[in-house]
C-alpha cells in the first residue's frame, strides 16, 4: 500500500486530470479517495468525508449497493461485451430499453444508447438535423441553448454548453449553435418578481428565434435546472413559457436530464418537475448511479416516427452503445430506485426537508440567496445582501469556502460564489442535519476570512 505522498507523486507525474490546471495540481497534490459507503467517502489518510455532491452528481443510490455490483459480476461472466451494430442485440440492452420506456414520460418509447452524457448530446445534434433533413427542411440547422449551461466536453457538447472558458479553447462553438441568457434571477432580474422575470427570460428565446428566422431553427436545449452552472433553479413561469414558444414555432425541445434525471428533482425526470413535454431527453450519470459509464437519448414519438418510418439508416453509433454490462448495472440501479421508493423519498421527505434547512441559512450574513429543487441546492455567498452586492471576484470566496468544506469533512462544490450540493438520494433527515452543521461551520469560517 502506497503512502498519500507516493500516490500524489505518481498522480502528478502521469495523470492529466479533467478541468484541472495541471501544474497547479502537481504543486498542491490530489486528495486521494480510497473507499466509500452510503453517502460517505474516505481518503488515503483515513479521513471520513460527507459527499454532498454524489461523486459528480451521479451516485443517486449511494455507495456500496451490492445489487449493482452483483449485476455487473453476473453479466461480465455471462457476456462481457457484444455490440448492437449489424442487427445484433443483447438481453440487458433490450430489457433496459423496455424499462426506460416505462419510467420516462409517456411520449418516450425508444432509446439510443451512448457511453456518456456528452456523447448523448452529440447524438442530439445529429439526430435533430437528420430529422429536419428527412422532413425536407434541411435549412433548420440552428440549435439554441443557454449561456452558462453545461452539455458536455465533446466538440458538440461543449458548443451546446454556454461556458465561455470552454469556448475559448478550441475555437468553439461549432457553427449553427447560439446561446441566450440564463434564467438567473439574482443576476438578471433586478426590479422584477421571480415570476415576472421567468417570463422575460423565456421571451429571450422568442426574440432569438425571430432574429434568426423560425424556419432556420431546429431545436432548443436546456437543463431543467442548470447544474454545473451553479444550480440555477428557474422561476416556475420559465419552462411552461419555453414550451409554449417551442410549440408556436414547431421547434424541437430537448431536455438535458444528465443531472436532473432519475429522481434528482423529486420526480423521475426534471422535465416532469418543470412541466414540459420534450421531444428528446439526454441522460447519463444517475442511470447507473455512476457505478459504470452509460448514457443515452430518449426519443419521443414525434421524432421516432419520422426517423423509423422515413429515415433509413442513421449513420451514427458507438462501440459501447448498449454495452451489456453497463445496461445490466442500469437495470439493477433503476430497480433499486423503484424498490426503495427513492423518488418518493426525495419528493415527500428529504427534498422538502432540505428546502426548509437551506431557507434557514438566509439568516447568515454571508448568504444572499438559497435555492433548492429536490436534492439539488445552492447557497450564494455575497458581500452585502441588503445592497445586493457580490464579492470582488479576485477574492474567490467560493474557493475559500470549498477549502473549509474539505478541511471539515464535507464535499461541496463552488461555482463562482455559489456553493452547491446534490447529495445521494438515499440521504436521511439525520444526515441532512449532520450536513447542515458542517455547512454552517464552513460559512462561519469563510465569513471570518472575508472580514480579515
Ligand atoms: N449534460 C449535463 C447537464 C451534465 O451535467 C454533464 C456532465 O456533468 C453532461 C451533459 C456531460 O456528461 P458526461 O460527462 O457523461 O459526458
Amino acid at each position: 500500500q502506497r503512502s498519500t505522498r507516493e500516490w500524489q507523486q505518481a498522480d502528478a507525474e502521469h495523470f492529466l486530470h479533467p478541468f484541472t490546471d495541471f501544474a497547479g495540481l502537481a504543486k498542491k497534490g490530489s486528495r486521494i479517495i480510497t473507499k466509500a459507503d452510503n453517502i460517505y467517502l474516505w481518503d488515503s489518510d483515513g479521513h471520513k468525508i460527507l459527499d454532498a455532491m454524489s461523486g459528480l452528481w451521479c451516485v443517486n443510490v449511494g455507495y456500496g449497493q451490492a445489487s449493482l455490483v452483483d449485476a455487473a459480476t453476473r453479466q461480465m461472466k455471462e457476456l462481457p461485451f457484444y455490440n448492437a451494430f449489424f442487427q445484433t442485440s443483447t438481453p440487458p440492452a433490450i430489457e433496459l430499453a423496455e424499462l426506460l420506456s416505462k419510467v420516462t414520460p409517456p411520449q418516450f418509447k425508444h432509446v439510443f444508447f451512448t457511453g456518456s452524457g456528452s456523447e448523448g448530446n452529440d447524438t442530439v445534434v445529429r439526430m435533430v438535423r437528420r430529422y429536419w433533413d428527412i422532413l425536407g427542411q434541411p435549412e433548420r440547422q440552428v440549435i439554441i441553448s443557454r449561456h452558462n449551461g453545461y452539455h458536455g466536453s465533446t466538440m458538440a457538447g461543449a458548443s451546446l454548453g454556454g461556458m465561455s472558458g470552454m469556448h475559448a479553447q478550441g475555437g468553439l462553438p461549432i457553427p449553427n449553435i447560439t446561446h441566450i441568457d440564463q434564467p438567473y434571477w439574482w443576476e438578471n432580474g433586478a426590479g422584477m418578481s421571480r415570476d415576472e422575470f421567468g417570463k422575460v427570460a423565456a421571451s429571450w428565446l422568442e426574440e432569438r428565434i425571430l432574429s434568426i428566422g423560425p424556419e432556420k431553427v431546429a431545436a432548443f436545449i436546456g437543463e431543467p435546472v442548470q447544474g454545473a452552472g451553479g444550480v440555477i433553479v428557474p422561476p416556475a413561469t420559465y419552462w411552461p413559457e419555453i414550451q409554449r414558444i417551442c410549440d408556436k414555432y414547431g421547434i424541437l425541445l430537448v431536455s438535458d436530464e444528465v443531472i436532473c434525471g432519475f429522481g434528482r428533482t423529486g420526480q423521475w425526470f426534471g422535465c416532469e418537475t418543470m412541466g414540459t413535454k420534450p421531444d428528446l431527453m439526454t441522460f447519463a450519470k444517475g442511470v447507473t448511479s455512476g457505478y459504470i459509464p452509460l448514457g443515452g437519448v430518449m426519443v419521443g414519438e414525434r421524432m421516432a416516427k419520422v426517423l423509423i418510418e422515413q429515415g433509413g439508416e442513421f449513420n451514427h453509433g458507438f462501440t459501447y452503445s448498449g454495452h451489456p454490462v453497463a445496461c445490466a448495472v442500469a437495470l439493477a440501479n433503476i430497480r433499486l430506485i423503484q424498490q426503495q421508493k427513492l423518488v418518493e423519498h426525495v419528493h415527500d421527505d428529504v427534498g422538502p426537508y432540505l428546502a426548509q434547512q437551506f431557507a434557514s441559512l438566509n439568516d447568515h450574513p454571508l448568504v444572499g440567496e438559497t435555492q433548492t429543487c429536490g436534492l439539488m441546492g445552492a447557497v450564494l455567498l455575497v458581500k452585502d445582501k441588503a445592497k445586493h452586492q457580490a464579492f470582488p471576484s479576485d477574492l474567490e470566496v467560493g474557493m475559500v469556502c470549498r477549502g473549509h468544506c474539505f478541511g471539515n469533512g464535507l464535499i461541496m462544490r463552488a461555482v463562482g460564489d455559489r456553493m452547491i450540493i446534490a447529495p445521494p438520494l438515499v440521504i436521511t433527515r439525520a444526515q441532512i442535519d449532520e450536513m447542515m452543521v458542517l455547512i454552517r461551520r464552513c460559512l462561519d469560517l469563510t465569513l471570518a476570512d472575508a472580514q480579515k
